[in-house]
């Protein structure tokens, strides 16, 4: 029933013309594309609608951050990790929900900053965390601004939005040349991928809208001038890499 040529579409991620149905989940249809192995909803919803559909599920399954302790525990356990490429620098969370790894930053970067597009997610940091700086902007709003880090991370951020590119853009434009990026978002290509991937428990529309391998965030992060320097070893099913701005 998906195998006319309404579903044919462009690869947003590399130059391949025709990418074709792939499964449908919640009545949603995605595409893959058999050059980078993207897969991704279409027809994309806009951002807009999206960020609705986001913020309706945050409030119901996530009242007031209740699982906030061991957030907290995993942000600081993660800064051994990020200390390399964060000590003594500006540092950012692109996409920093509650603040938590805005916070734990806090203590080895120069400066700190966390950047949501969620007012309730913000507005919690805010209050919350006074050690680093909160900001609710947009990604338009970001392009327009000059601020740049030397450590980006971005946290289950890449598989929610609508435009890939728009979302690439920005993280060229936040990150100072040979500054570096951590990224963090589910990993189609892993072997504990269910073989009917409509049964894996992160392939989630419309809350999840695009899927990854390490060949895509190779594709992705080389057209937007980074260069993925590694891929942490993961033994669940998730992609961790640190790229870095050339
Ligand atoms: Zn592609």
């Amino acid at each position: 029933m998906n195998d006319n040529n309404n579903s044919v579409v462009a690869c947003p991620v590399c130059s391949n013309a025709g990418t074709f149905y792939y499964v449908t989940k919640n009545n949603y249809p995605f595409n893959r594309c058999d050059k980078c192995d993207f897969v991704f909803l279409n027809p994309m919803p806009d951002q807009t609608t999206l960020n609705e559909q986001y913020i309706d599920h945050d409030t119901e399954t996530e009242p007031a951050y209740n699982k906030s302790a061991s957030r907290l525990r995993r942000a600081f356990m993660k800064l051994p990790r990020f200390f390399p490429y964060a000590f003594g620098k500006d540092s950012l969370d692109f996409g920093c929900g509650g603040g938590f790894v805005a916070h734990a930053l806090s203590f080895i970067a120069k400066n700190s900053t966390g950047i949501d597009i969620s007012e309730n997610a913000v507005a919690y940091a805010k209050q919350r965390f006074k050690r680093a700086t909160y900001q609710c902007m947009d990604f338009i709003q970001l392009l327009e601004n000059e601020n740049k880090y030397d450590f980006v991370h971005s946290s289950e951020v890449i598989e929610h939005v609508s435009d890939i590119n728009l979302y690439m853009r920005v993280l060229a434009h936040l990150v100072k040349k040979d500054g570096y990026v951590y990224i963090t978002t589910p990993d189609l290509g892993h072997p504990k991928v269910p073989e009917d991937v409509t049964k894996w428990d992160v392939f989630w529309p419309p809350i999840h809208v695009q899927h990854f391998t390490k060949k895509t965030a190779n594709i992705l992060f080389e057209r937007y001038g980074f260069s993925i320097r590694k891929f942490y070893k993961n033994k669940k099913p998730g992609l961790i890499f640190l790229a870095q701005k050339l």
